[in-house]
């Protein structure tokens, strides 16, 4: 990968901002200061789908996505809302008392469906004994105006709310690699739409995707700083079984990052990211049994190690490239 751009170094370096000793404003860390408790996400299948996949927008779905439509936890489509929660808690085993709950809506597009059918569905999800906090992951495409109001009300009413949008990347080209069937404006003009309501919104990227270079990826981190987002899940480009995407792995047309590679281009694009903005995930996350490549997406503590030690070796952080005032 061409690290073609690489000069643009900071005219004044954000002052180093260490947060819990990390080298990055953690979720994890936040969630802990915020309620002093654990608290623990419970993925629910709304049973909904997902107009890339139902004929709307495409019918052949984005070339990484698998039959789970993308959730790293499973939850059984078949099973009530309150059954799901039931059995994600008793999965967990731990005591109620010094645990909290997000009820977390991961795969498909959680906001596809009428806004009643979405209120039925949502209320259900924080009516559950423990939940503290509800997150919706969806598409850029899929938030009209009467979604965003009804999601609205829910940080109104007190709950640790966040709307998971998948940006993936800032580049149209790479969002038509993936087939994702809409354009980096409509993220744009989501998370815009979205945030003048009060919401906080998670944006999904992905680094590595076939075509881009280190200075694309770089240009997406700065994209990302300066959009109203609160809160970022990176991941890196893995290659789930039965997708197209394993078709392309298997013929030699796409590559796959080495860890080494990840790790420094991670780095790279944290180095860019305002320091307000909550991140959720380092990287991706799949079972083993799904997981095709690079297989050291499964060594999850590996790699977050392995990304505060190049921190770390660098004497940089979060925010550290920033040339904005914060
Ligand atoms: S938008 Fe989400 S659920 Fe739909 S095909 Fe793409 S990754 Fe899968």
């Amino acid at each position: 990968m061409k690290k073609n751009a690489r000069s643009e170094g900071p005219s004044r370096p954000s002052p180093l901002k260490k947060w819990h000793g990390k080298p990055y404003n953690s979720f994890g860390d936040y969630l802990w200061d915020t309620y002093g408790a654990r608290v623990l996400k419970l993925p629910l299948n709304a049973g909904l789908s997902c107009p890339n996949r139902d004929g709307s927008v495409g019918s052949r779905g984005c070339v990484f996505c698998g039959e789970d439509g993308s959730a790293s936890s499973s939850a059984a489509a078949g099973d009530t809302l309150t059954v799901q929660m039931r059995k994600a808690k008793d999965g967990f085993n731990r005591s109620e008392r010094d645990t909290r709950y997000i009820a977390y809506f991961q795969a498909f597009t959680n906001t596809y469906a009428p806004v009643q059918t979405l209120k039925k569905i949502y209320d259900t999800a924080i009516a559950g004994p423990g939940i503290t906090g509800l997150m919706i992951g969806t598409r850029p495409d899929c938030l009209p105006d009467e979604t965003l109001d009804l999601i609205a009300g829910y940080k109104r009413e007190g709950f640790e709310l966040w709307l998971e949008i998948g940006m993936q990347s800032c580049h149209d080209a790479s969002l038509a690699f993936m087939d994702r069937g809409h354009t980096h404006n409509d993220t744009r003009d989501a998370v815009t739409r979205a945030a003048a309501r009060g919401i906080p919104v998670c944006v999904h990227v992905i680094l590595g995707i076939p075509g881009e270079t280190w200075a694309d990826m770089m240009e997406t981190a700065v994209e990302i700083s300066s959009l109203p987002v609160s809160g970022v899940k990176i991941h890196h480009l893995h290659v789930i079984k039965s997708t197209r995407l394993e078709e392309l792995y298997l013929r030699g047309m796409v590559r796959v990052l080495g860890l080494r590679e990840y790790v420094s281009t991670v780095c790279d694009f944290i180095e860019r990211l305002r320091v307000n903005i909550l991140i959720h995930r380092l990287l991706g996350d799949r079972s083993a049994e799904s997981l095709l490549a690079p297989p050291w997406g499964l060594r999850k503590g590996t790699v977050i190690r392995a990304i505060e030690e190049e921190f770390s070796r660098r004497g940089t952080a979060q925010g550290f490239l920033r040339r904005e005032k914060e």
